[in-house]
């Protein structure tokens, strides 16, 4: 129903807003890859926040459909995953990119974070619509685990790749999100957003300041929901991704299963609650942000090799950062 009454009303709110050169933040979410991704602009006007909204979405959910080894949708990560061992499989470019990249941090990680997880994972099944509630037998994980061999994978031309084993699967669960906010973010900024935060689930990606003052991101502790350890200021162009036991996992005869596999044993990592890194890329710092978890306090200084940050919950709740500073934690108990 239109209420001409309220037009001088909404003509004056904008002369308002105009008068304090700062439109409010405009908000949207949507549930891309499992979890809720929230964007805040500021700083745009509502049609064009909106507008850009809208086009980061739609390629962070390209980049799902692409990556993921879920549901029934076919991509070329299932079709290598089910191919006949010993067969060369060509992958898109975006797909051969990403591999590569992934191979790179699971060489420079020692093989905590690989994306060669893909047996593993679906075994354990924590991201299947029903996941289970007990752990899988012993020699179903040492099979799994073999087939997560980096000797398994070959390259056998430009973009084409085979398995050597019937266990071998790729799974880019831990980087897929961080390439997405990555590209989320740049089809933000060539919409002409200069301000914003794009936040999928706590891993994120900050452009800009918030009304001229840098965002504020709080640190998750691990043990109690909506209690943080501490936040962050953070401005410019940076990325915080956090790794943690808390959002999918169960517990089996007294003991937490969660669902970040060290790929040495086959088991849930053990060394941390949460591992969180900060970096420019957030592609980079999703895939150490699982490594720092496997690794526990002993991978920080890989990071700081890198020139990344990282902080980390280890599995007693201690606080540990990495020397390298990028961004100033605030602890909520200093
Ligand atoms: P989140 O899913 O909470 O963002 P991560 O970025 O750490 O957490 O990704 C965890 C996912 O990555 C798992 O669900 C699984 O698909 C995969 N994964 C588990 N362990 C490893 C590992 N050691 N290296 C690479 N990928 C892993
Ligand atoms: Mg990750």
């Amino acid at each position: 129903m239109r209420r001409p009454a309220a037009y001088p009303l909404f003509a004056l709110l904008l002369l308002l807003g105009s008068c304090t050169a700062q439109p409010s933040d405009v908000h949207e979410s949507r549930f891309i890859m499992g979890t809720l991704v929230q964007f805040t602009v500021s700083g745009a006007s509502g049609d064009k926040a909106l507008a850009a909204i809208r086009a980061a979405a739609d390629e962070m959910q390209r980049i799902e459909d692409v990556f993921t080894i879920y549901g029934n949708k076919p991509n070329v990560v299932k079709a290598f995953n089910a191919s006949t061992p010993g067969t060369p499989v060509s992958l898109p470019e975006e797909v051969d990119r990403l591999l590569v990249d992934s191979l790179e941090v699971q060489q420079q990680s020692g093989g905590a974070f690989t994306p060669l997880i893909g047996s593993l994972s679906l075994l354990w099944g924590f991201s299947l619509p029903q996941p289970p509630a007990s752990p899988p037998s012993a020699a179903a994980i040492a099979a799994a685990r073999n087939g997560a061999e980096r000797r398994l994978l070959v390259r056998t031309g430009e973009e084409d790749w085979k398995r050597l084993s019937d266990q071998t699967m790729l799974d880019f669960g831990a980087i897929a999100k961080g390439y997405a906010i990555d590209r989320g973010m740049e089809v933000l900024r060539a919409h002409g957003i200069a301000n914003a935060i794009l936040d999928a689930g706590g891993d994120l990606r900050v452009i800009g300041k918030h009304g001229g003052k840098p965002w504020r991101i709080g640190l998750r502790d691990p043990r109690h929901a909506g209690e943080a350890l501490g936040w962050f200021e953070a401005s410019g162009d940076i990325s915080i991704v956090t790794s943690g036991d808390y959002e999918r996992f169960f517990i089996y005869q007294g003991r937490r299963y969660q669902h970040i596999l060290d790929p040495a044993s086959g088991l849930p990592a053990d060394q941390s609650r949460s591992a969180t890194v900060i970096a420019h890329s957030a592609t980079l710092a999703d895939a150490w942000s699982t490594a720092l978890f496997v690794l526990g306090a002993k991978g920080l200084p890989l990071l700081g090799k890198r020139g990344m940050q990282g902080v980390l919950v280890d599995a007693q709740g201690k606080l540990h950062q990495s020397g390298r500073k990028l961004l100033v934690f605030h602890s909520a108990n200093p």
